[in-house]
This record gives C-alpha cells, sequence and structure tokens, in this order.
C-alpha cells in the first residue's frame, strides 16, 4: 500500500534552530504582566512538517506574551534533520517514539534510555512541567479529518470546545506503548484543573491543508490562553470556515497490532467513519477478526502504515452522553 503524497517540503528552520535558553531548539519570552505559562511545541515526530511551518512563522512573525510566559520548542530536531522528501515516513524518530517516553519514565531507572529520544525528554523535560498548558502540534498516517485529542480528563475536553477549532474532538487514554507528552504530569491529573493540554492532528503528514490547520490551531490557543490579545496574532493565521462544535468522541477500546501480525482492513478507514452496527467486521490482527464493539461506532485513526506489533491499529469511539 503506497501512502498518499507528499504535497509539502520540510521548511528551512535556519536561525529558529538555535533556541534562547540553553537548550537547542526551545524559546522563552516572559512578560512583564503575570499570565499562564504557555508551551508550543512542534517536531514531537520529525516528519510532522505542519507544526514546524507553524512554529517557523510564530518566531518570524515577533510575537511576544503580553501576560505570562511563552514557550516554543521544536522537540526532535534530530529526526528532523534526516527528513527525505523520497522516504518521508521514516524520519518519525530515531531511536524510541518521542510521543511515548513521559509519564513516570522507568527508563530512567532501568537501563533502557540508550537512545536520542531519551536524552532529548530529559532536555526538554524542566521546559515541559513549567507549562501551564500546552499545545502539540502533529500530523497523521493517513489522510482524515483533523482531530483535537484532549486526553481522557473533562477539563481539558472543555477547553478544546472553547476553541472552537472545527475538528473531532477525541477523549482517548494514549497508547499501550507508553505515555505522550500531553499527558505527562500535572496534564495527566485531574486535580490539575489549571493545566491543559491539547495534541492537534492536523491532518495527513503530506498535505498543504495540514499548515493551515496547525496556525488555525495556534492562533486559537494563544488566543483563549491570553498570554497575547487576538489582534497580536496575524490575520491570516485564522481559518474562514467558523467550525461547528461536534460532540465529543470517547475513545473505549485502543486495538493493539499482535505479535508476528501482518493487520489488514476490509475497506480503507478513515478517521471518523461511523459504523452502525455492532459485531461489524473492520478488518484482520494475526488473523483473527476485529470487529466493533457497540453500534454507532466512531473509528479513529485506523492506519495500517505503521502496523507493527505493540503499534495502535485502530481505536474504537462513542459520543459522549450530552450533559
Ligand atoms: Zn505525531
Amino acid at each position: 500500500m503506497n501512502p498518499p503524497p507528499f504535497e509539502i517540503s520540510p521548511p528551512d528552520m535556519g536561525p529558529w534552530l538555535a533556541g534562547n535558553t540553553g537548550t537547542p531548539g526551545v524559546w522563552r519570552w516572559v512578560a512583564d504582566e503575570p499570565g499562564r505559562h504557555v508551551m508550543v511545541s512542534a517536531l514531537v515526530h520529525g516528519n510532522e512538517l505542519c507544526g514546524a511551518w507553524a512554529v517557523r512563522d510564530l518566531l518570524s512573525s515577533g510575537l511576544r506574551p503580553r501576560r505570562g510566559t511563552l514557550s516554543v520548542v521544536l522537540a526532535n530536531l534530530e529526526a528532523f534533520a534526516r527528513f527525505d522528501p523520497q522516504r518521508p515516513h521514516v524520519s518519525r524518530y530515531l531511536h524510541t517514539d518521542l510521543n511515548r517516553v513521559w509519564g513516570d519514565m522507568p527508563w530512567r531507572h532501568d537501563g533502557t534510555a540508550t537512545g536520542p529520544e531519551h536524552r532529548r525528554a530529559l532536555e526538554l523535560l524542566p521546559h515541559v512541567e513549567a507549562s501551564d498548558w500546552l499545545l502539540d502540534l502533529h500530523s497523521m498516517h493517513e489522510p482524515g479529518p483533523p482531530l483535537a485529542l484532549t486526553g481522557p480528563l473533562a477539563h481539558h475536553a472543555a477547553h478544546a470546545a472553547a476553541l472552537g477549532l472545527g475538528a473531532l474532538r477525541v477523549a482517548d487514554g494514549g497508547h499501550k506503548a507508553g505515555v505522550r507528552l500531553r499527558d505527562h504530569g500535572r496534564y495527566g491529573r485531574a486535580e490539575a484543573q489549571e493545566a491543559f493540554a491539547l495534541l492537534v492532528e492536523c491532518g495527513y503528514h503530506g498535505a498543504r491543508s495540514s499548515v493551515d490547520v496547525a496556525l488555525d490551531a495556534l492562533a486559537r490557543f494563544l488566543e483563549l490562553s491570553a498570554v497575547v490579545d487576538a489582534a497580536d496574532i496575524p490575520r491570516h493565521w485564522w481559518r474562514d470556515e467558523g467550525p461547528a462544535d461536534a460532540p465529543l468522541l470517547v475513545v473505549t477500546d485502543a486495538v493493539t497490532v499482535a505479535p508476528d501480525s501482518v493487520p489488514a482492513f476490509v475497506r480503507p478507514w478513515k478517521s471518523g467513519d461511523r459504523v452502525a452496527k455492532a459485531g461489524t467486521l473492520i478488518g484482520w490482527n494475526a488473523a483473527l477478526p476485529v470487529t466493533t464493539p457497540y453500534d454507532d461506532c466512531v473509528l479513529v485513526m485506523p492506519t495500517l502504515l505503521h502496523a507493527r506489533p505493540g503499534a495502535t491499529l485502530v481505536r474504537f469511539a462513542h459520543e459522549a452522553n450530552p450533559s
């Protein structure tokens, strides 16, 4: 199966690779007035270019916080440096997925911290833990509508709704393979009501539209955080269409690729596809049928592209009950 064509190339990050904090690729500005510490991160996966384009616009715009602190993080610079337009999917990471190493970080103590992503996570850790709000910009292996991944906590989903992104909002617990940046520390604790993290999947890795989605998410996030005023934000960052507020999708199951499995789907599914009947055959995993667990099941990020054992094949979700 061939991935769809790549329409975008990597931005020249030039002087923006350096950072101004002593950590390469990490920028921070502090306003005189108090306020939130807002972090925007891109390139947690080295081949997800939309966030790099958006962050380059942010950095070159000269935008500075009016209140609080603004941090900008270019996360996996080593993987990004190896981006190859002929093989755009292989520079996701070098050794370990940088979006599966957070949380309690057992790898710090059990001798498994061997790769550049472990070193990089420790460099980024104090910046992440100093932040109050986090926008983490990503893109996806497959074409599909933008997704706002809110994690399992209700106050994150509520803030995400207030952004008005027009993306499918998905409440999910992450991956068996490890903790995501967006779920790290306070961002994963229900009592930390002042903390808000959002992972936006802006569309397919190679889609030109993913850059527009990333900039729109950036504009809305900065405005809602109050770190800047709306009038400070370049007008062209916002997308024109007034997005409808779709119901929250709650992920109940993540199907993980089984050992020795070469999974298959009965048809090319995409995020947001809704399957009416429980027990409908979706595909095959280690020769076992994968079926929907309930009526009106919504598929989230079905993909065969990186379908190695232990990776997530598809997630099942239902609409949250209106409260
Ligand atoms: Zn990603």
